[in-house]
């Protein structure tokens, strides 16, 4: 990437906040200037204002709504970054990334796009512009938080280092963190629980296979959480692993959550409050899974009461490189939602999704990372990022099974 290394972030929320104290805290990686824009200006002033008095460094507060193009691109004229780093929801990445077209900047997100009206996230709409961006010549990379993100990105180092091919792979999340409320989700509600509900698919011989909701569970013993039960569920990596890796025979995606969690999630399903369409209530068009989200405790705010780690790998399975028969390895990272807090003032969720992004950025902004076209974190030399996961607050570990996973 060029002289300029000025970068945009648009988006206040969990995510955001640490991704900008991070650049911040990191000059080296970003030496020129640092903007934030969201829907609300007082989210981005706070996060300037806890930046400052941690780190000393100013950043440049703006307002924009990312649903109109011509702000965007109003705002980028004005800001002149060579990133815009977007942070805000998955409804915004078209916008976003058309803004970015316009107006000739790279663009980095961290998750795919979702149409508001319907609870399907998917990476076609996205992967069509491929060709726009490389016509452009400029790179827009998908998915740089931790899930996806960091876990593709695992999944590519163990093929390029230890496997000559994907036979099977499994990811597991496990959030071991306790946070004191009934409930709570752990980053923006509304689109995690547009997750939790929807459709399971996992890959399987070369095609789709489906299960509803919360119907498949099993018990794993994590290391530094202990037993959790996890839940088969989509997620928009695999979509992008099985493409990219074609060989891979199944793929499946798993996340743990309480049986308080499941409980909350079934009664509101139940009652119609996860509903995503318009109900007219007093006059009034109402979303049911935004006024939820409006009376849910802010996930940004949990930081400060949360305790435990988290703990999310891949375990593959595939042909050794050497040729020494197939083998199995799991390659994870352990993050503490206490010490995440006591760094940058946010939970572990936001700090495992946040410090990806930062990194992505980073290796973006210097050229590390580079290429024409819209690309999954997969794609991409794993060696660079996987080196400044374990030196900026993600290590990770790798450890060889001695059998595939049985479950
Ligand atoms: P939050 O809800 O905390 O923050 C979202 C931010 O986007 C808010 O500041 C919000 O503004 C802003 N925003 C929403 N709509 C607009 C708009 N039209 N124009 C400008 N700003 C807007 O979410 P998180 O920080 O928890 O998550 C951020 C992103 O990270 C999401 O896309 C989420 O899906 C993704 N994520 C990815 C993960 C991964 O591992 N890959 C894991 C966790 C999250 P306002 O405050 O005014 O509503």
């Amino acid at each position: 990437m060029a002289e300029n290394k000025d970068v945009l972030v648009i988006g206040a929320g969990g995510v955001a906040s640490v991704t900008l104290h991070k650049m911040a805290m990191n000059r080296d990686l970003f030496p020129g200037r640092i903007a934030v824009a969201s829907r609300t200006l007082s989210k981005c002033e706070a996060i300037a204002a806890a930046i400052k008095s941690r780190t000393g460094i100013e950043i440049e507060t703006y307002q924009i709504d990312a649903d109109d193009v011509e702000q965007t691109v109003a705002l980028i004229e004005a800001v002149q970054p060579a990133l815009l780093v977007n942070l805000a929801l998955p409804y915004q990445d078209l916008a976003l990334m058309d803004a970015c077209l316009k107006t000739g900047v790279h663009y980095l997100d961290t998750a795919n796009y979702e149409p508001p009206e319907e609870a399907k996230f998917e990476y076609s709409h996205q992967w069509k512009l491929h060709d726009q961006f490389k016509q452009a010549g400029l790179m827009a990379t998908l998915g740089v938080g931790f899930d996806p993100g960091v876990t593709s990105i695992f999944a590519a180092y163990v093929r390029k280092h230890y496997l000559s091919g994907i036979r099977q792979i499994d990811i597991l999340d496990c959030n071991g963190g306790d946070h004191g409320h009934p409930f709570a989700t752990n980053f923006n509600p509304e689109i995690n629980i547009r997750e939790v509900t929807a459709e399971v698919k996992h890959w399987e011989n070369g095609g789709w296979v489906t299960s509803p909701a919360m119907s498949t569970k099993v018990p794993y013993d994590f290391e530094a959480v202990g037993e959790k039960n996890m839940y088969l569920m989509y997620h928009e990596e695999l979509e992008s692993l099985v493409t990219h890796f074609p060989e891979i025979e199944r793929a499946r995606f798993w996340m743990t959550f309480g049986d308080a969690y499941i409980n909350h999630v079934t009664v509101l399903q139940n009652v119609g409050m996860t509903g995503i369409e318009p109900v007219e209530y007093q006059g009034q068009q109402i979303i049911p899974l935004q006024f939820l989200k409006a009376v849910l405790p802010n996930p940004g705010d949990l930081g400060e009461r949360t305790k435990g780690k988290t703990n999310i790998g891949d375990i593959i399975t595939g042909p050794a490189k050497d040729g020494s028969g197939e083998k199995t390895y799991y390659i994870y990272n352990i993050c503490d939602h206490e010490e995440c807090f006591r760094e940058v003032g946010s939970q572990a969720v936001s700090y495992t999704t946040g410090v990806p992004a930062m990194i992505g950025a980073a290796l973006m902004l210097n050229g590390t990372w580079s290429g024409a076209g819209v690309f999954n974190t997969e794609q991409l030399d794993p060696d660079p990022f996987m080196d400044l996961l374990n030196k900026h607050g993600l290590p990770w570990q790798i450890v060889e099974m001695s059998a595939p996973v049985d479950f």
